[in-house]
């Protein structure tokens, strides 16, 4: 196939208000720019940001919503300038479909932070060229501009690739940033989705590894997935025993919350980065920042820092643990979500939706 002004109907599950919950529903994807690739997708993996978008928990929700972030597929038609991908080729994309391109942040490789409007996101983001609503990756196919495209490595299976174009970013980029290596202490806060990949990430990457959790029963799954240690949060006594110990504390909890315990854990300069809650913080004493710990947070990560995450994880065989479900499954895996039922990220087949659909 090639270049097409044909516009492309297509099957999609999403939402229409914050308590219509994800259902079928008909978009159409535009017919292809010079510069876009049309993807026929496989396995779409469900992050937590999907559950809180469909019910607009941040507040800047558009309806119809149609989630869906951690996109892999196959190329099945491409622009006429494209000379990135060909059809037949294996590909992925994240959270974000465009930005500028051409600004400090962009050129630097912070597209997701692009000073020109920020990044336009995969769903509920305004298309930068016709304005039009940015739908994601619960469909049966996406157009995307060609510097989005990500190329998924060679014998990655295509179902556990999906998930790391989020979790394993969100997780992998703030452990490059501050330099996590042999000799690093590092706790994870939350195992779930993002959780999951941060362990693993960062054992590849030579650290010790704590999982901060509230559930015990996930106790043995740490040890699994590669961690050193596992801490009951709800273990005070536990908690005090490691004040002072770790380099950095990678949270990945969704829901609001107290952060000082994991400020009181951090060595002199250690670093905790916030990459749930985007929320408003309870308020919190500022005496332990003289302590000199640094709260931070970080962003999914940029173009070439997520092709090279996803080529860190060829090289070092790392992939997510995870429950592949049917489109028609969506709701139930959200609630399962929301119980922290999940080991560890829920993945689409796509297939369900052309058959079912
Ligand atoms: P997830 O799979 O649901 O995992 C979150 C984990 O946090 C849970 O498994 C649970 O772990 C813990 N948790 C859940 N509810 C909690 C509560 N009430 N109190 C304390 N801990 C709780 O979610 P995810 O997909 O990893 O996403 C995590 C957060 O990151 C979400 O807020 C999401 O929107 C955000 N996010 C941010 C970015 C970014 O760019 N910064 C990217 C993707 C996602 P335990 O059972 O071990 O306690
Ligand atoms: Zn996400």
């Amino acid at each position: 196939m090639t270049a097409s002004t044909n516009e492309y109907p297509t099957r999609a599950y999403g939402a229409t208000a914050p308590d219509s919950g994800v259902g079928p529903m008909q978009i159409t994807r535009r017919g292809l720019r010079h510069d876009d690739v049309l993807i026929e997708i496989s396995h779409c993996g469900i992050c937590h940001s999907d559950l809180h978008s469909a019910r607009n928990d941040w507040g800047f929700t558009t309806y119809p919503i149609v989630p869906g972030h951690e996109i892999v597929g196959t190329v099945s038609a491409v622009g006429e300038s494209v000379t990135r991908h060909k059809v037949g080729d294996r590909v992925a994309i994240g959270c974000m479909v465009d930005s500028c391109l051409e600004c400090a942040h962009c050129e630097a490789g912070y597209e997701q932070s692009c000073l020109d409007g920020g990044m336009t996101g995969t769903y509920n983001g305004k298309d930068r060229r016709d304005g039009s609503l940015t739908f994601g990756g619960y469909s049966e196919r996406i157009v995307a501009r060609e510097e989005f495209v990500l190329k998924v490595p060679e014998g990655m299976p295509m179902a556990e690739a999906a998930p790391l174009l989020c979790a394993g970013i969100t997780s992998y980029s703030p452990l490059k940033t501050w330099k996590v290596g042999p000799g690093s202490k590092v706790a994870v806060a939350g195992l779930g989705g993002l959780g999951h990949m941060g362990v693993k990430l960062a054992a590849a990457m030579g650290a010790e590894v704590t999982v901060l959790s509230r559930s015990e029963s996930k106790r043995a799954d740490a040890e699994k997935l590669g961690a050193h240690a596992f801490l009951n949060t709800e273990d005070k006594a536990a908690m005090k025993a490691r004040r002072g110990y770790f380099d950095m504390v990678l949270n990945t909890i969704p829901v609001r919350h107290d952060v000082t315990p994991y400020l009181h854990i951090l060595k002199i300069n250690g670093v905790q980065v916030l990459v749930g809650m985007i929320d408003m913080m309870p308020e919190m004493h500022t005496g332990v920042f003289l302590g000199r710990k640094v709260l931070t947070g970080s962003g999914i990560g940029g173009l070439a820092e997520t092709q090279e995450m996803l080529d860190f994880c060829a090289e070092k065989g790392i992939l997510p643990d995870i429950e592949v479900i049917a489109m028609q499954d969506v709701q139930t895996a959200y609630e399962r979500m929301e119980a922290s039922d999940i080991k560890y990220r829920f993945v689409i087949d796509m297939e369900s939706l052309r058959e079912n659909a």
